[in-house]
This record gives structure tokens, C-alpha cells and sequence, in this order.
């Protein structure tokens, strides 16, 4: 069995869609990135390829690289599952904590939590999703940014003989 965490923040920006876990939120402001700016997949991608020692996100699809400008983060997300199939392991279960002021993540963690089911393939019973505030302390607090722990165990693939 393999462990990763990931950690991600991103400001929250006028004219930019908000998008948490592939799943677009009403919000007046959104996340400001080279991507669509989905931190919660950034930092699940990042603690997928940590369990498996691989490179992180910024090493695998720099900023700097125009393919990657206004791309979905599933695409992250998908070769970060790719890579742990290589090296022999798949996703067993995964857990975050989106830590927020605003907008109110308690309505939004149900279908959250079920697009990154579906993203990452497994059980909506296997995704655990916390949403916190910093109780108005910081960055967050102020309401500039939105920023994500996350963790992933994966498990050795079954090999057929
Ligand atoms: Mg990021």
C-alpha cells in the first residue's frame, strides 16, 4: 500500500469560473491559474503521484507550457492515474480538506465529492471531503484564496497470471 499528500492554493479572481473537483460552483469570483485553476485536483493529482514517488503537477505540465493554458485539470488528474498504473498501483481511496471563507462549501460537497468519484473512478464511499474555513484568520480568511490538502492511499494492482 502507498500514501500521498498534496497541497495546492490559488487566488480567487472576478471573470474566472469556479471549479472544485471538475464540478462548476455559482460563485462571483473563480480561481485564477494556467488551467482552469481547479486547486482540489491539483493537490488529489499531486498526492496520487507522491504515493507512487513520481514528479509533481508543476514538474509534469510546467505553466510556463502553452498546451496546458486554460486546459481541464482532469487532464492532470488522468495522467497522474496513468503514471500509478505504471508503476503497479491504483487508487483505492482519497480525502481533502478545501479550506475556504467563501463561497459556502457545505451544499456543494455532495456533488463535489461525486465528480471526483468519477474522476478518479472509484466509490463515492472511498472520496472523503471536508470543507473548512480559517474562521476569517489569513489570506483565506480575507477571502483572497482557496486553498486544498488532500491525501490518496493507493493499493498494488492485481496482476492475472
Ligand atoms: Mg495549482
Amino acid at each position: 500500500m502507498r500514501m500521498g499528500i498534496g497541497f495546492d492554493a490559488h487566488r480567487l479572481a472576478e471573470g474566472r469560473d469556479l471549479i472544485l473537483g471538475g464540478h462548476r460552483l455559482e460563485h462571483n469570483r473563480g480561481l485564477e491559474g494556467h488551467s482552469d485553476g481547479d486547486v482540489l485536483l491539483h493537490a488529489l493529482t499531486d498526492a496520487i503521484l507522491g504515493a507512487v514517488a513520481a514528479p509533481d503537477i508543476g514538474a509534469l505540465f510546467p505553466s510556463e507550457d502553452p498546451r496546458w493554458r486554460g486546459v481541464q485539470s482532469s487532464v492532470f488528474l488522468r495522467r497522474a492515474l496513468e503514471i500509478a498504473k505504471q508503476t503497479g498501483y491504483e487508487v483505492s481511496s482519497v480525502d481533502a480538506v478545501i479550506i475556504a471563507q467563501e463561497p459556502r462549501l457545505s451544499e456543494h460537497i455532495a456533488p463535489i465529492r461525486q465528480a471526483v468519484a468519477r474522476l478518479v473512478g472509484i466509490p463515492e464511499s472511498a472520496v472523503g471531503l471536508k470543507a473548512k474555513t480559517t474562521d476569517g484568520m489569513g489570506f483565506i480568511g480575507r477571502g483572497e484564496g482557496v486553498a486544498v490538502h488532500a491525501v490518496a492511499t493507493l493499493v498494488r494492482l492485481e496482476r492475472t497470471v
